[in-house]
């Protein structure tokens, strides 16, 4: 499918430029105190650009102080989407992480105020360097997106959050930071990645600043003036609130990173130390002309506006209209540079809400396949006293005839109902940054329209044309779904473009021990009406699949055909795919499944990734069969284990307490349930009871912080921060005959290939001589650290510490993870 670029930069221009709070959710309510500050934001000519690396790394303090307090244009760049992180919320991983975090990042800025962009580098983990990280990412593709971004918004002052020198801390924040250096000079230089230069013109900023973070001790011992502290903890009376107050709920907004936090109240100062630029003395933004004079023709446009801020009455917004629309009419005849624009979309909200104009396009149904009928009914209501006339609808793309205008009577709806379809071909909703892009870690650029934008542009729009004093202006709203939620109340949610049909497997991955063959279940589910066709399946080479085209004819959206196919694994050890052919007439398509991310915080995301399976075909033996689960947190463990033969009981912390446990071949307990599952306090000495009587007791890792127990073994050890983040790195027997390297399978250095993102996180530290660490390994140029995998024996059994990422490990299908957890699973039988 390719994207239809016409219309795409119809809606870049139409609408991506307005302020944060339209493309997403529900349509913006401000108060008569948002339009109080939109009116200070239109006086301020200037930006500044907060550039660090993932999702919550953005001081929202200074994020709030920088946008509400001094009225800049502020932007939030972070350079990745936090896919790699830990979900405290929900099952999500990877891109859906990060598709979620891109989403919290979003309703952040709808508090702050600042605009969020990206770019294409893929969050692969921890990275305790940043040589690794820009070896990763690809030290030139992530500059030349650092430098784009700067010259699309001229920032006046680049702020970083991290240091390019100062280490200790993840390697994709220093990298940010060295990027930031670099591209602060590289954004200037017509003769560094000249092939922006069609779209973007060469920008020097001013300086670029570090937000830094220094202990008192090291403040004292810096040079009087060797750095710069800001006041930010002002109170603002138009927010009600300080701008770290407003930061702490922008901040509470990274739910899936548990980063929910607490107001902070009165002065707070925050550190500035020069990194390039003439260094600040006294104001951050000194030497730097914020008014309308640094733009040609502004003198034109900056007394209206003034005068617009010197007459706003809250209580009659209308009153200043006539200035408002006086001022567009002078900064339409601007040359259309970054900041007109941007000034230009800060000024049609405010004529919108000194206007008292509400505009919404509403669709009969949240999403709709390409040829489907959908009707959209577009309502204009005129609230204020503005005496707005409305000329006219148009739908971009156009799917439909424009409307014709009218009179908007007081507070009268006026709505015009339009019946569309989309035409074939048109891409479904799956984000254009998702997907593999021309590197591991770089996410697909998408068109050159969307570089950086965190989300794709609406599907579909409706412009309506007004006028009110002979000034004509045009508001647009994205077509959006409007649910009536018996719980949350009036929720809106994107229309999103789906593909005709929807197929989705019962296993993303499939891992098979033997020959015979297994049952596969799959279902497809109707994206559109009266959908027939065929589903054409393919396996790799040496793989089977029976029947492999599978006829459905379904009548309704929502419907749905399930099916089974026999799946033959090849003989010998070795990973494939599964793949999906739709046919629905004409040549068939990759087929997609879908992905829906659902909170009440973020707007509703649906993706569509391809339907696909990894197959994965083991040299597995299996000694203990029947297994007691401890759930910890978003654990798929037990859902890969039970297909290998393995039964895997949930333990409930009622069965913890009351049940037999003995007849367990083994009991693991899932990632951080010594974190998450309080009661386990209690019930501890019951699992190590078991462990006594001859069981083997499997604890995956905890994290160091807010163990619900003092000690989790039978004897002391700590669990520390020490990660492994190189997957290759070589592990290292140190017990060549130890039973977990032997029985019943043969770990050997091939059983450690096609790790993802880590060998694993929170090892063992200082335990107790009673345990046996059975590998050694290092990442490039630390220690060797053994904490990986220690194991005890207590009375008749074994208690096993693993900080080894089988969590990770398992649901990707990965062999040899396997091989050695079976082994584990092994350790009770003789
Ligand atoms: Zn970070």
């Amino acid at each position: 499918m390719a994207w239809n670029l016409s219309w795409l930069k119809g809606l870049v221009l139409g609408l991506l430029l307005l302020p944060a709070p339209l493309p997403a959710q529900a349509p913006p309510v401000r108060d008569a105190a948002e339009l109080q500050m939109l009116l200070d934001r239109l006086q301020v000519v200037g930006s500044v650009l907060y550039l660090a690396a993932h999702p919550d790394d953005e001081n929202n303090a200074v994020l709030a102080y920088f946008s509400k307090g001094r009225h800049l244009d502020t932007c939030y760049l972070s350079l990745n989407r936090g896919g790699g992180g830990q979900n405290r919320i929900g099952s999500e991983q990877g891109d859906v992480l990060a598709a979620l975090r891109t989403q919290e990042l979003l309703a952040a800025r709808r508090l702050d105020g600042a605009e969020q962009l990206f770019t294409r580098a893929v969050d692969f983990g921890y990275s305790k360097t940043p040589q690794e990280t820009l070896a990763i990412w690809g030290h030139d593709a992530i500059l030349a997106d650092v430098v784009w971004t700067i010259r699309k918004l001229r920032p006046d002052v680049i702020v970083t959050r991290f240091s390019p020198t100062r280490g200790g801390t993840h390697g994709h924040h220093t990298a940010s930071a060295i990027l930031a250096l670099e591209a602060f000079r590289a954004a200037a230089d017509p003769a560094r990645f000249p092939e922006q230069l069609a779209r973007v013109r060469p920008w020097q900023a001013t300086r670029l600043v570090w937000n830094s973070y220094r202990l008192r001790n090291e403040l004292h011992a810096m040079a009087p003036g060797s750095y710069l502290s800001v006041e930010v903890g002002a109170y603002d009376p138009l927010l009600g609130m300080s701008y770290p107050e407003l930061g702490a709920l922008s901040r509470s907004q990274h739910r899936s990173q548990a980063f929910g936090t607490l107001a902070q109240r009165g002065s707070k100062t925050e550190l500035f130390e020069p990194l390039a630029g003439p260094p600040a003395k006294a104001d951050l933004f000194e030497g730097i002309d914020l008014s309308w004079k640094r733009i040609a023709g502004g003198e034109r446009v900056a007394p209206l506006l003034a005068q617009a801020l010197r007459d706003y009455r809250p209580e009659r917004p209308a009153g200043v209209l006539p200035l408002l629309l006086k001022a567009k009419a002078a900064l339409d005849g601007l040359p259309a540079e970054p900041r007109v624009l941007d000034k230009r979309a800060q000024l049609l909200e405010a004529i919108r809400c000194a206007a008292g104009i509400w505009v919404e396009a509403v669709a009969d149904r949240q999403s709709v396949a390409a040829g489907d009928p959908l009707e959209v009914t577009a309502t204009v209501i005129a609230r204020g006293e503005g005496r707005a006339a409305l000329k006219g609808y148009d739908l971009v793309p156009a799917l439909a005839r424009g409307g014709a205008g009218g009179p908007l009577p007081l507070n009268e709806p006026v709505k015009a109902t339009f019946q569309v379809a989309f035409p074939a071909g048109t891409p479904c909703g799956q984000p254009y940054w998702m997907g593999e892009g021309a590197s591991p870690g770089l996410h697909p650029g998408g068109p050159p329209e969307l570089a950086g934008l965190p989300e794709n542009p609406p599907a579909l729009a409706v412009t309506f044309h007004l006028e009110a004093l002979g000034v004509p202006f045009d508001l647009t709203a994205p077509v959006r779904f409007r649910l009536g939620d018996q719980v949350l109340g009036e929720r809106w949610q994107p229309l999103t473009v789906t593909p005709p049909v929807l197929v989705d497997f019962d296993q993303p991955v499939q891992v098979l021990a033997e020959d015979g063959a297994r049952q596969v279940s799959l279902v497809a589910v109707a994206g559109k009406r009266a959908v027939a066709g065929r589903l054409r399946l393919q396996a790799s080479e040496g793989w089977r699949v029976e029947p492999a085209e599978l006829p459905f004819a379904l009548a309704r959206p929502g419907d749905e055909a399930r099916f089974t196919a026999l799946l033959t694994p090849p003989r010998a050890a070795g990973a494939g795919s599964l793949t999906v052919t739709a046919e629905t007439g004409g040549a068939g398509e990759p087929a997609r499944s879908v992905v829906r991310i659902d909170y009440p915080h973020i707007p509703l995301q649906t993706l569509f990734p391809p339907a696909r399976v990894k197959l994965v075909r083991l040299d597995l033996q299996r000694g203990g069969r029947r297994i007691g689960y401890v759930a910890g947190a978003a654990d798929e463990i037990p859902a890969m284990l039970r297909p290998l033969g393995y039964r895997v009981d949930l333990l409930s912390d009622g069965e913890l307490a009351a049940g037999d446990l003995s007849g367990y071949d083994a009991i693991v307990v899932g990632i951080r349930a010594f974190n998450i599952r309080p009661a386990l306090a209690l019930l501890n000495p019951r699992l190590l009871d078991y462990v006594a009587g001859g069981g083997t007791e499997i604890v995956l890792y905890s994290n160091d912080q807010g163990l619900v127990l003092p000690a989790v073994g039978p004897y002391p050890f700590r669990i520390s921060s020490h990660r492994i983040t190189d997957p290759t790195a070589a592990m290292v027997p140190l017990v060549p005959d130890h039973p977990l390297l032997n029985r019943p399978n043969r770990i050997t250095a091939a059983d450690f290939q096609g790790w993802v993102q880590e060998r694993g996180t929170y090892f063992a530290e200082d335990w107790d001589p009673r345990y046996v660490p059975v590998f050694s390994v290092r990442d490039p140029g630390e220690e060797p650290s053994s904490g990986g995998l220690i194991v005890a024996a207590h009375g008749k059994g074994h208690f096993v510490y693993t900080g080894l990422s089988f969590f990770r490990q398992l649901p990707a299908g990965v062999p040899g993870a396997y091989r050695l957890f079976a082994n584990l699973l092994a350790l009770r039988t003789p």
